[in-house]
């Protein structure tokens, strides 16, 4: 059976040049269809008829078996596999395929709730945060033995809230500060995604800020929510941008530093080749992680959230 034929019979909608929906297309052999790693309603996968090939806008290149573990049942699909007829053209495919990302994601060992671990909550409080809210609304854990003992963990989650990779962060002072997963553990990579997105609407501004701390500060702080996401630094990867892409009005809120400062002026550069509305806002605090829920308070009625 042809690819977008047995797509079809799945009820996986491709859209294709011509058709409703898929306005946004320009060539024939290219079809869209929601990316099932990424999650969402966007159309970032693409598939290319001449070769076969896969590709999200967002994550990069995709493996054919790890989109039919997301779509389907392990136990079936090497059958399914065998009753499409992929094109043989594997000429333009050929230098692209550099997947080096894993079908599922692999945790640190040693991992505890986190409202187990007395000495995780404590130091949640002394950042001015909640970590019972942190634990429901982030998933948040605490890792007590093995290489990345006394570390938090925080997954990062893709817009159906599904944790695609991690990051750790010390509670006791060591360095690195942040240990992230490295590529072969995470579904997605920890540089093509945007920390609390899930938590994010198209139809709110989003506040995007440098780090996880600043987020989590921004969006628990007060009783509304920040719809702040963190970028995990302030230089963005092309995927990155994309996604901050899709919200009509964005508003950047990095370290009060000078080239934190010039960071955010460069991306609200980058944004003005795909519409909308960026903002560049300062804090007086040198970041949100540390500010006052009363400057908290004050940016969220800038972005209008409240
Ligand atoms: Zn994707």
């Amino acid at each position: 059976m042809n690819p977008l034929e047995f797509f079809d019979s799945r009820d996986i909608k491709f859209y294709r040049k011509g058709e409703v929906g898929g306005e946004c297309i320009n060539s024939p052999y290219h079809a869209l269809t929601t990316c099932p790693i990424c999650g969402g309603v966007r159309l970032w996968l693409g598939y290319h008829m001449a070769n076969g090939n896969f590709t999200c806008m967002v994550h990069g290149v995709a493996d054919k078996r790890d989109l039919f573990r997301h779509w389907f049942p392990e136990e079936d699909i090497d059958q399914l596999m065998l009753t499409i007829n992929w094109p043989q053209d594997k000429s333009i495919a050929k230098s692209k395929i550099t997947q080096r990302t894993s079908s599922v994601l692999k945790l640190p060992v040693g991992i505890v709730p986190l409202l187990d671990s007395e000495p995780h909550c404590q130091y949640l409080r002394g950042r001015n945060l909640i970590p019972e809210r942190l634990a429901h609304e982030y998933k948040v854990q605490a890792i007590i033995s093995g290489s990345l003992a006394d570390r938090h963990l925080f997954p990062v989650l893709n817009l159906d809230g599904k944790p695609v990779t991690w990051t750790t962060r010390s509670i006791i002072g060591a360095e690195p500060k942040y240990k992230a997963a490295r590529l072969e553990e995470s579904v997605v990579s920890v540089k093509n995604v945007l920390f609390g997105e899930h938590l994010c609407r198209y139809d709110k501004p989003i506040i995007l800020v440098e780090g996880i701390f600043d987020a989590l500060r921004v969006n628990t702080a007060t009783s509304t929510f920040g719809y702040c996401a963190a970028s995990f630094g302030t230089h963005l990867t092309k995927q990155q941008v994309l996604k901050l892409a899709e919200y009509p009005r964005r508003i950047v809120c990095f370290d009060s530093e000078p080239t934190a400062q010039e960071d955010a002026t460069e991306l609200g550069r980058q944004l003005a080749h795909y519409g909308g509305v960026t903002e560049i806002v300062q804090l007086d605090s040198e970041d949100p992680g540390s500010a006052s829920t009363t400057e908290i308070t004050r940016l969220l009625k800038y972005a209008g959230h409240m």
